[in-house]
């Protein structure tokens, strides 16, 4: 059996994308958009992210998107996992056009450098069969997601399932798990895998 295992959702857990995403948004519909909106098109898009597809293709096969900066303690945090002997892996809910696969792994690759060992994409559908697939066979499993509903998905299918607080995600947060264990930031990971 294998050691230890951590899984990474990536948009608002390794990488920043808000800002980047907001600002193409903006430029695709022709207009500055608020606070209040921005709050309201996260919500929608959960509900059904149907209207709001061809958006999110064009952004994820634009420059912007393969140039994301990383979330603040991001760096650090992969870089103290990886020296405490975990194996590192992503489950993303973006795109599995292989140009959009591409394009993250190498976003990744110049963010964190060459240190993760699986990159899933599941295209928005559920993260729960590719972390059941990462984590069998470890003795211990982690997996982080800023989105309630992904780290419900981990439930059971990962050692342990990590919500990382994101007040975009404030309207979901009474949706969550109790058996998921609850970061205010990336520097609280540390503590809850224990090095
Ligand atoms: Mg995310």
């Amino acid at each position: 059996m294998m050691d230890k295992l951590f899984v990474f959702d990536v948009d608002q857990v390794l990488l920043n994308m808000y800002q980047p995403l907001v600002a193409a948004y903006e430029k695709y519909i022709g207009r500055e958009t608020s606070h209040q909106e921005t709050l309201d098109n996260i919500r929608r898009f959960e509900e059904d992210p149907r209207p709001y597809m061809d958006f999110a293709m064009q952004f994820q096969h634009s420059p912007a998107f393969g140039s994301l900066g990383p979330m603040p303690g991001a760096v650090q945090l992969v870089a103290d996992l990886a020296a405490a002997g975990f194996e590192l892996a992503i489950v993303t809910a973006a795109s599995s056009d292989p140009e959009i696969f591409e394009k993250r792994r190498q976003n990744l690759l110049n963010v964190f450098g060459d240190v993760f060992m699986h990159h899933h994409h599941t295209s928005l559908s559920s993260k729960e069969g590719s972390l059941k697939t990462l984590c069998a066979g470890y003795r211990q499993s982690f997996f982080i997601d800023d989105k309630p509903s992904h780290v419900n998905e981990a439930i059971g299918a990962a050692g342990t399932a990590i919500w990382l607080e994101n007040p975009f995600f404030d309207f979901s947060r009474d949706t969550l798990s109790p058996r998921a264990v609850v970061a205010a930031s990336l520097d609280d990971v540390r503590k809850i895998c224990g090095i």
